[in-house]
């Protein structure tokens, strides 16, 4: 099961449409590959999984949060490798002298102002 979105907001199962957002279910391939996604409503999401709604909002919850922590790492080296031409972190906060934490906010600053 992939996250929750809410761009997507009728569910494919039943049709239903202006949900506040459905769930990515991914169904695999015989090789167990990401084939094809699907965006089911909580409701429906919850019956073809077998799990409570509950749970599958959890689940979407923590898959959409690691996927943006994710995202976030890969940002994070694509602009340490921009700036500094490393991605080693230690090396960068050696050259700059910035602690990591004020090396971090530097990096989100820039990356909502080229956003
Ligand atoms: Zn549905």
């Amino acid at each position: 099961m992939g996250g929750f979105t809410d761009q997507i907001t009728e569910c494919e199962l039943c049709g239903k449409p202006e949900l506040r957002g459905t769930v990515q279910m991914i169904e695999l391939d015989a090789d167990g590959n990401d084939d094809q996604d699907h965006y089911f409503g909580t409701t429906c999401a919850a019956k073809a999984s077998g799990w409570t709604q509950k749970k599958v909002k959890e689940e979407a919850k923590r898959v959409a949060g690691a996927k943006a922590a994710a995202e976030e790492k890969r940002l994070f080296t694509l602009w340490k490798l921009e700036n500094f031409q490393t991605d080693d972190t230690q090396a960068v906060v050696d050259m700059t002298g910035l602690r990591y934490t004020e090396l971090k906010s530097l990096f989100r600053r820039d990356l909502h102002s080229c956003l």
